[in-house]
């Protein structure tokens, strides 16, 4: 079959809910992927940062081997070593809790905005503050919690008790706290909001806030967790700890496994019976976790994404002084958003026809998230691919 008839096919037998790039990928290795056509791309945003260590990292592979050979699945009325060995390795790398394990970010979310009501409505508590141009992901709860109403409309009526703010916005996050608050949810670095750092003053007041008004504090790093800016977690940067963290995207090494993280004070909130996920943490899944923990460790990719990450950040102000199209470059470590003055999407389309895989969110935001294990020369090859196709875009 050529891209033509398997274009067809999802045209004809798969729901149309993705604005898709005409290509149809077919094999990865690190930055590098191939289509069906032979043609080879340099990966700069690997699925949202799911192939974060790049595609088919050898430990991750060879791990999910083993296990594979062994068992596939055991349900969660029993035990499974790896899940075992793996919510031992977050905790041991984030903060003293325990581990709920799921599928994805969205479930990790609602899991963490469960947990927060249970926790809360003791209390006669049940609202949540969240953040205008957060994501939190497409299930209903998560929907009400993303505060970006594009992705709302049409499917009121919308899950009650959530309250919406401006992001790094202290006045208003202390004005926002209500005798029903339970809790608040944020990404430290907003990423489909068009990579939105969080000040440090504002993280700083959330958490004496939370802390004096017994809120449940949840970071959302299911994008910016696993060594994404240059730390194993976003919230390291900033001193503090969460009381609940949610992990997704890059955790399983693109496999699919979501987690919920929540500190001592929160871990034994959610008793037997009270959630569960079929699938959550299953061996095969949590093996392939278990190898990018590892390979994190092993190959020095915290430095490399902070080092890689610096050097981006530099290349792009070269550009930035080139192209007044540019307008902020903005992010930590390899989680870069480029802010233009104009729409984003012919970029993305012309660098997809040099063979530079990057995304653009928030219309005029592009976004780069290489795997962590990039190179020196993968960033002047894509620098080089960006200013030819800038270059064409504003007609020089
Ligand atoms: C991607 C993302 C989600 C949703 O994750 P899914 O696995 O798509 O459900 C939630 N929060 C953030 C910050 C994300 O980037």
């Amino acid at each position: 079959m050529n891209t033509q008839e398997i274009i067809a096919l999802y045209d004809r037998f798969v729901m149309n809910t993705y604005t898709r790039v005409p290509i149809v990928v077919v094999k990865g290795k690190g930055l590098k992927v191939w289509d069906l056509s032979g043609k080879l791309y340099l990966d700069f945003f690997p699925g949202w940062a799911v192939s974060g260590l790049g595609h088919c990292h050898p430990k991750v592979v060879s791990s999910v081997r083993e296990c594979l050979k062994k068992i596939i699945h055991v349900p969660n009325n029993y035990y499974n070593i790896m899940q075992a060995k793996l919510a031992k390795k977050i905790i041991e790398n984030s903060f003293d809790g325990k581990v709920f394990f799921c599928n994805s970010g969205a479930e990790a979310n609602e899991a963490a905005i469960k947990l927060t009501r249970a926790y809360g409505n003791q209390r006669g508590r049940n609202e949540i503050i969240t953040f205008e141009n957060a994501f939190h992901g497409r299930t209903l709860a998560t929907i009400t919690a993303t505060g970006q109403e594009k992705y709302q409309r049409g499917f009121e009526p919308l899950v009650e008790g959530f309250r919406k703010v401006q992001f790094n916005d202290i006045d208003a996050f202390k004005n926002a706290i209500t005798p029903k608050t339970a809790g608040v949810m944020l990404e430290p670095i907003q990423g489909e909001g068009g990579i939105n750092v969080a000040t440090k003053d504002f993280i700083l007041s959330v958490r004496k806030a939370c802390d004096e008004n017994d809120l449940v504090l949840i970071f959302d790093e299911v994008q910016t967790g696993m060594g994404r800016t240059g730390k194993m977690f976003c919230f390291e940067h900033y001193g503090i700890k969460p009381d609940v963290m949610t992990l997704a995207k890059t955790l399983g090494g693109g496999l699919p496994i979501g987690a919920m993280v929540a500190s001592k004070k929160f871990a034994d909130v959610l008793r037997p019976g009270m959630h569960a996920s079929t699938f959550g943490g299953s061996p095969v899944a949590c093996s392939a976790a278990l190898a990018v923990f590892e390979a994190i460790k092993r190959e020095g990719l915290l430095l490399n994404a902070e080092r890689m990450g610096s050097y981006l950040f530099a290349r792009l102000e070269e550009l930035k002084k080139k192209y007044p199209i540019i307008k902020e470059i903005r992010g930590k470590g390899l989680m870069i958003g480029v802010e233009l003055t104009i729409e984003g999407k012919d970029i993305v389309r012309d660098a997809v026809k040099e063979g530079l895989l990057i995304n653009c969110t928030h219309d005029r935001v592009l976004r780069l998230m290489p795997g962590l294990i990039v190179t020196k020369k993968e960033i002047d090859r894509a620098i080089y691919i960006l200013d030819k196709v800038m270059k064409k875009i504003i007609g020089e």
